[in-house]
């Protein structure tokens, strides 16, 4: 077993049980990649057992905090196991459920989602990379289940030199799938969509977007950055007269049109536009339209701290023409992904928006991650998701 000794002072983060050691904190030792390491004090003293990554600035990454726990096949079905009993207690209105949040899971790098029958896992790490066989056997033994596919093809891999890698890794079969969310069928890819084919992470959004409509009983609903049509298909359900959904991606409206018309509503009550979203409101503006209720849900637009003010920038800016379409008495849904960009920083952003587009807003709700995307108290950095939902008042 090799060892990476820390520079002295370097192990205060982990004896918080922080899950990652920075290249910069270590002193001595090296591994192969993804290799189980001891990681030890400037004096000696054990502090974690953990995954080697040379490449990573993220060095180790860590498994266990005990000292007599070993990282073999009974490890990874023990964190899997656990993993999977919190999902069967959360009592999920959805068979598209998170399985595995990586190191909020106590498995850093993993990310398994499962699309009914079918799996669907991201290595996103040296350690899981490493232990990919062990991984995959113990979700098909937890899940009972037979179909896994891999989609190893985020930006993160990079950072880990590891290079992208997708297909089945265990059965096979079509890569399209039918979920049932909230009582709505939706379908997708997990070969080709985003993430492993679909946004789990919004799927209590959606249903408060639904709840919305029904109570407020709007007729004009705009979804910006739709995808696949997820809060349209919400907003349908709700009663909306109208959905207008605009996504720069033609795959994904083209399965957004599919997904309305699986759930039975009139096309008719829909318009789809494969556009930018600035531009698209800018327009809207110009011609004078306005919206009941309006859903900004952009990609990370801050990749990372470096990027903030460029990003919070351009959050402003999105979020001052939503509130510029609104209706008085509508209502915006906007969500944040950016990890770098804080709650607190996410309303003052939204607050500045508003003010700089001349309304009055309250915030009816605060939005995150669905359930099954949890945060570890330990790790901060696992938390992006935010959102808010204001009323304009009339
Ligand atoms: N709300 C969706 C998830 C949105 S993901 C859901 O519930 O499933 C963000 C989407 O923004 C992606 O589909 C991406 O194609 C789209 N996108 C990114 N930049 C865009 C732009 N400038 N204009 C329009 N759409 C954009």
């Amino acid at each position: 077993m090799k060892t990476i000794r820390l520079k002295a002072g370097k192990e205060r983060s982990l004896l918080r049980h922080h899950p990652w050691v920075f290249d910069g904190a270590i002193d001595r030792g090296r591994a192969d990649p993804g290799e189980t390491v001891r990681v030890e004090s400037a004096e000696g003293r054990f502090l974690a057992w953990g995954a080697y990554a040379p490449s990573s600035k993220i060095r180790v990454r860590v498994w266990s905090f005990d000292e007599a726990e070993r990282i073999d096949a009974e490890f990874f079905e023990r964190r899997v196991r656990a993993a999977l009993g919190l999902r069967d207690r959360l009592a999920i209105d959805s068979d598209g459920v998170r399985l595995v949040h990586g190191e909020s899971d106590g498995l850093p790098g993993l990310v398994v989602d499962r699309y009914g029958d079918t799996l669907v896992a991201q290595f996103g790490s040296s350690g899981a990379e490493r232990h990919k066989a062990l991984i995959a056997d113990a979700l098909l033994r937890v899940t009972g289940l037979r179909r896994l596919y891999e989609r190893s093809d985020a930006s993160v891999r990079q950072l880990e030199g590891l290079p992208p890698a997708t297909g089945w890794l265990r059965g096979d079969g079509p890569t399209e799938c039918v979920i049932h969310e909230n009582g709505w069928r939706l379908s997708l890819d997990v070969a080709e969509g985003h993430k492993t084919g679909y946004y789990l992470d919004q799927r209590d959004s959606r249903r408060a977007c639904a709840e919305l409509t029904r109570r407020f009983g709007w007729g004009d609903v705009l979804n910006c950055y739709s995808y696949t049509g997820g809060f349209t298909v919400a907003a349908l359900a709700g009663g909306a007269r109208h959905v207008t959904s605009i996504d720069s991606s033609g795959p994904a409206l083209e399965r957004a049109r599919r997904n309305v018309a699986l759930n039975g509503f009139d096309a008719a009550r829909c318009t789809f536009l494969d556009a930018d979203v600035n531009a698209s409101l800018r327009a809207f503006w110009a011609e004078g339209r306005r919206f009941d209720a309006i859903v900004l849900d952009p990609p990370k637009l801050a990749p990372s701290a470096a990027h903030l003010e460029r990003a919070a920038r351009a959050y402003k800016d999105v979020n001052r023409l939503g509130f510029k379409l609104l209706q008085p008495g509508g209502v915006l849904f906007t969500y944040s992904c950016s990890g770098a960009v804080g709650v607190e920083l996410f309303q003052k952003i939204v607050a500045s928006a508003a003010h700089e587009a001349g309304v009055e807003a309250t915030i009816l709700a605060r939005h995150g991650g669905a359930p099954d995307h949890p945060t570890g108290l330990a790790f901060p950095e696992g938390e992006y998701l935010k959102g808010l939902v204001v009323w304009r008042r009339p």
